[in-house]
């Protein structure tokens, strides 16, 4: 692993240089976002300096450079998944309006009432909420896959759902409050041998694992930009290109179109169909340099590299007296959710961040959760390829000291 060489990968994260509170900054909240290397941030300065254009429009000049560099993006997105065709790689915002898009357009063009739609117990809200708007709108049904004790999923549940009625199956890759990796593999496997599509998020997932969509077979794939390196509002949609053709336009506007009348509007090819409007170019653009940076690391490395802090991390936070690990499936990814009974997890919060500490404590976007677990919500460290032994040292120590004020 001569690649991955932390001190100059730490080297890359200007921001990990800076103190808070006095205290050299430790950043365990990558789950909620990530930091951006220096390379990234140059990119974004080099794009206003140099090409900042609207994209797919002008003949002129530097509208054909960021356009150019903005398809970059849709073209490395589409290695980095391994999808059959540029087409099938939809640039939105970010994992919710990735799912948003699938729940209505999904929904208007197979979905009625009396329908049924599985998730999982440990979905975040926005692999919940858009699928009951749909439920509502079409008078549809929401299932649930319950999961056990450990934050594993009841594989058996899951095949007695299975039915007629379902019509689509919406799971997450890695949950973000549990840190359980779900067998995503024979999710689909299942749902396929009755013809149902899955559509899985991976917001938690693309950047710790890879993910090849053709090997998985999976239909549709949602992830955020902001979570793997790059600028916020950019994110992916994937999905297979017979179910993309076959779904309704997501929002009216410039781009998606390809002949406007008063009397009747005709749609643009895929990817544009589902891109109205000016798109974040900036973040589109330097989206780019993000997966170039993974690239040039590797995902197996980064993998291997925060599987170790985990079980670093894991086992140190046990040796805590009064700690209790929530999430202990027996294959999990970067996230480490805990309690310590007595202890409201927003106090111990507000003493790690006087410490330099930030790691995020509540309900994480997921609250059926927390309802499964009978907690109000849990202190959360989180993991990213910059993340080192030492990190977990400090958190530990800083976790002991606000332990011994609080209890
Ligand atoms: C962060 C997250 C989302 C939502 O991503 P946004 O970037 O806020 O759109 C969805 N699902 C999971 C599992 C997440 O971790």
């Amino acid at each position: 692993m001569e690649k991955f060489d932390i001190n100059k990968i730490r080297n890359d994260f200007p921001i990990l240089k800076r103190e808070v509170n006095g205290k050299p900054l430790v950043y365990l909240d990558n789950g909620a976002t990530t930091q951006k290397p220096k390379f990234v941030i140059d990119a974004i300065t080099n794009y206003y300096e140099e090409m900042n254009s609207n994209v797919h429009r002008g003949v002129h000049y530097l509208s054909q450079l960021s356009t150019d560099a903005f398809e970059v993006t849709r073209r490395k997105v589409q290695q980095f998944i391994n999808a059959k065709e540029e087409a099938e790689i939809i640039i939105t915002k970010g994992t919710t309006e990735s799912i948003n898009l699938v729940a209505s357009c999904f929904g208007k063009a197979f979905v009625h009432e009396g329908d049924e739609i599985i998730i999982s117990a440990m979905e975040h809200h926005s692999n919940i909420v858009p699928w009951q708007m749909l439920c509502e709108d079409r008078g549809a049904v929401l299932r649930v896959i319950p999961m056990n004790d450990k934050g594993e999923l009841d594989m058996k549940a899951y095949e007695e759902l299975l039915s007629d009625k379902t019509k689509i199956v919406a799971v997450a890759y890695v949950s973000n409050a549990l840190g359980t990796i779900n067998p995503v593999k024979q999710i689909i496997e299942m749902a396929h041998a009755r013809n149902v599509p899955v559509l899985v998020d991976a917001a938690q997932a693309i950047q710790h694992i890879a993910i090849d969509v053709q090997e998985l077979d999976v239909d549709f794939l949602a992830f955020s930009g902001h979570k793997m390196y790059a600028p916020t509002g950019v994110g992916v949609l994937y999905g297979k290109r017979v179910l993309l053709d076959a779904m309704p336009p997501y929002q009216g506007g410039g781009d998606m179109i390809k002949d406007v009348t008063f009397e009747k509007t005709t749609y643009n090819e895929l990817p544009f169909k589902f891109e109205a409007g000016t798109p974040n170019i900036e973040a589109g653009i330097c989206f780019a340099a993000a997966i170039d940076y993974i690239n040039s690391l590797g995902i197996e490395n980064i993998k291997a590299h925060e599987d170790e802090l985990l079980a670093y991390a894991t086992q140190k936070l046990k040796a805590i007296a009064g700690v209790r690990i929530i999430g202990e499936a027996e294959y999990k990814s970067s996230v480490i959710s805990f309690v310590v009974d007595g202890v409201h997890p927003y106090d111990i919060g507000v003493i790690l961040d006087k410490l330099g500490i930030a790691v995020r404590t509540g309900h994480h976007c997921a609250q059926p959760v927390m309802d499964r677990f009978n907690i109000p919500g849990t202190v959360r460290a989180s993991l990213a390829l910059y993340n080192t032994k030492e990190d977990i040292d400090n958190f530990v120590a800083g976790l002991t000291r606000a332990l011994n004020m609080l209890l």
